[in-house]
């Protein structure tokens, strides 16, 4: 999508911290990080939210929670801990709408989120 700050940066267009790219996922530095590591992890395919994931989409959700399995593991925050956290619309804050999961470690989390 040409207007979507995300597809912009999958694309390298976009000006961003890369830590991780292959043929279907993108990861970069949160420019605003809320933790000590926090890591945003796309899909290269522009999906706009968790509610419009598509059944064809399913081996592509479950390819970035590797990543974000593997990310944690590179940042060294495998063994103390760490979130994997969606927003999806208004009440959950998110403000890009082109599907992307937070991954936070580093701190102690709190529990519910606010
Ligand atoms: P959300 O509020 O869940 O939609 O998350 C959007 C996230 O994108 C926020 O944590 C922002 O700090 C982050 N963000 C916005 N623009 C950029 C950018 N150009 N590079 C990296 N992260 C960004
Ligand atoms: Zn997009």
């Amino acid at each position: 999508m040409s207007d979507c700050l995300f597809c912009g940066i999958a694309e390298g267009k976009g000006k961003a911290n890369l830590i991780y790219q292959d043929d279907a996922v993108v990861a970069f530095k949160d420019i605003v990080p809320k933790a000590p590591a926090h890591v945003l992890i796309i899909p290269r395919k522009h999906i706009v939210s968790v509610s419009d994931i598509e059944d064809q989409d399913q081996s592509l959700v479950g390819r970035i929670f590797q990543v974000a399995a593997r990310l944690a593991r590179d940042l060294g925050i495998a063994d103390s801990g760490y979130r994997v956290v969606v927003n999806s619309g208004p009440d959950a804050g998110q403000s890009v709408f082109h599907l992307h999961y937070h991954l936070l470690g580093g701190r102690q989390m709190t529990w519910p989120p606010g």
